[in-house]
């Protein structure tokens, strides 16, 4: 059986830097807390929790005078936290990634600027929830195509459109066409990263030379939920693994070429283990 893996799986930079962050705070020798997780991996969060971190889903789970350290993931928040965290006296450490706060900014301008802000992304993500908050509570998310035909916006309307920095291009380019074709006042930002646009058309690069594809990451991870489907839409049988416990033999039964790829924030020694029992006699 030949294994082959795409040329950029799985951590980024953006994942890494955070990661590192978040170890390098936790050895600090005071309490940290990470609101929601720092990135949507389960190992990751487990590792971190190793360390001490606790996980909080708000501000208000964290007592008041307690001394410690607030852990921002690297999805983003809204501006409300930071001003929260500062009333509870605790310090900030950031590891928004820098493509999130890229695109932070510009919904902020955008919305400063008086024009509807649409956010193509999934709904319910924290890093799109955050982009929300820097539009001024205002942004329209939206996820499908239909979606802005059902919108009754007025021609006249100036609109102000960005993504999801893990969005497929693809896709975000028939969102803008769409959008175009009711308003004719729309300013774009291709807001999505490099690491995201990479990792995609690598893993779509494997997926057509193999007999079946293999995605490892976390279902929660929005970027390893593109690169299954992605992958899907190739024809090629496609599977998402969160670790090695998950692949069913069966899958492999008659496949002569496996692809591996793994989301932005799937860490190394998980996807080894996979390729290691692919490579296995
Ligand atoms: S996928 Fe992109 S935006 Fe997300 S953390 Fe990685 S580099 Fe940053």
């Amino acid at each position: 059986m030949e294994v082959l893996i795409a040329e950029h799986a799985g951590f980024c930079e953006g994942v890494e830097r955070a990661f590192k962050i978040a170890l390098e705070t936790s050895r600090a020798g005071k309490p940290v807390f990470m609101l929601g997780n720092l990135v949507h991996n389960k190992q990751v969060v487990e590792q971190l929790k190793a360390q001490g971190v606790r996980t909080v889903s708000a501000l208000s789970e964290i007592p008041p005078g307690t001394s410690g350290t607030l852990l921002i993931s690297a999805h983003g928040v809204p501006p409300e936290i930071y001003e929260g965290a500062k009333k509870l006296n605790l310090d900030i450490v950031d590891t928004t990634c820098p493509w999130v706060k890229k695109a932070q900014k510009i919904a902020k301008e955008l919305a400063e600027e008086g024009r509807l802000v649409m956010i193509v992304g999934d709904k319910g993500h924290p890093e799109v929830k955050a982009l929300v908050g820097w539009s001024g509570g205002k942004g329209l998310v939206v996820e499908k195509e239909e979606e802005i035909d059902k919108l009754s916006l007025a021609p006249e309307a100036r609109v102000g459109i960005l993504a999801q920095t893990t969005q497929a291009e693809a896709h975000f380019d028939r969102m803008v066409t769409a959008l175009k074709k009711m308003v004719k006042d729309v300013v774009e930002y291709d807001t999505i990263c490099g690491a995201t646009s990479k990792r995609q058309s690598a893993a779509v690069e494997v997926a057509k030379k193999v007999d079946l594809m293999l995605v490892v990451g976390d279902q929660m991870s929005a970027n390893t939920k593109r690169l299954t489907e992605l992958c899907t839409q190739t024809g090629t049988e496609t599977h998402q693994i969160q670790t090695v416990e998950e692949l069913d033999k069966k899958w492999l039964k008659g496949k002569g070429r496996i692809g591996i790829t793994a989301g932005a924030s799937t860490p190394e020694w998980v996807i080894q283990e996979v390729i290691t029992l692919l490579r296995a006699p």
